[in-house]
């Protein structure tokens, strides 16, 4: 683990120019992340392309993960109409695939992720949450599941630009109050991964969707993972990780 840890600081300060410090925060996607979420949210936006006379492939949705729900309902629109959408039918459609979502009731944790975040605790470090989604039925649900976790949030409201923009991840950071060498990224998705990177911070990919082996190393991590569990042992020595004066990595 100890090698893993000091190949992902290498590739980190290589590509950022920084060095890698003691981490005070932890930025933590949402879905595909803390809750196996992303199967509902397939079916819950190929039932809303249905309704609205898109054409769709339910798979699709795992390249989008991370967008903002208007951004992909924009896309959806150039791809079958030829324009974007107006706000308005932006704000209806999210409602309805929203509401097809809370239909298929509570998606469960992530496996691995309560350890994951309770090893941040642990660490007395803050816990942040960026994540592109507004589905409140979740984001409501948070608190009951990541007890003393979460009370910094970045979410679709909070953003301009969306994943893969860094702001959202830049934003995170502002909320934490933390320079972007003493932070960690948690995400699952390319366009995440991309955000998170590129604000900067040393990005942790999770493999947790149907994605090829080294999608997310591609897309600018600087570990890739391939399970909560994995993230959450790894995290119980990266927390804790010095710079030393030589350089060299220690724990
Ligand atoms: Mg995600």
């Amino acid at each position: 683990m100890e090698n893993k840890i000091a190949e992902a600081i290498r590739r980190y300060e290589a590509r950022t120019g920084h060095r890698f410090d003691t981490p005070g925060a932890v930025l933590f996607d949402m879905d595909g992340v803390l809750y196996d979420s992303m199967p509902g949210h397939a079916i819950a936006w190929k039932k809303m392309c249905d309704e609205a006379g898109i054409e769709a492939d339910p798979n699709e949705f795992f390249a989008y993960e991370g967008r903002t729900g208007a951004s992909t309902i924009n896309l959806l629109f150039e791809r079958q109409f030829g324009h974007g959408a107006d706000e308005e039918t932006c704000r209806r459609l999210y409602a309805i695939k929203s509401e097809n979502f809370k239909a298929l009731g509570e998606p469960p944790l992530m496996p691995g992720a309560k350890r994951a975040v309770e090893e941040v605790l642990k660490a007395g470090d803050a816990t942040v949450l960026v994540t592109g989604s507004g589905q409140q039925s979740i984001l409501t649900r948070l608190a009951a599941d990541y007890p003393g976790a979460f009370e910094a949030r970045i979410t679709a409201n909070d953003v301009i630009h969306g994943k893969p923009d860094p702001e959202p991840y830049l934003k995170g950071l502002e909320k934490a109050r933390m320079e972007p060498w003493k932070a960690v990224a948690v995400d699952n998705a390319p366009l995440g991964v991309q955000s998170a990177s590129s604000a900067g911070i040393l990005t942790i990919g999770v493999r947790t969707g149907p994605l090829e082996e080294g999608s997310l190393l591609a897309s600018g991590a600087d570990i890739e993972l391939k399970s909560m569990d994995e993230c959450a042992d790894l995290l119980s020595y990266l927390l804790y990780y010095k710079a030393d004066a030589d350089k060299t990595a220690a724990f």
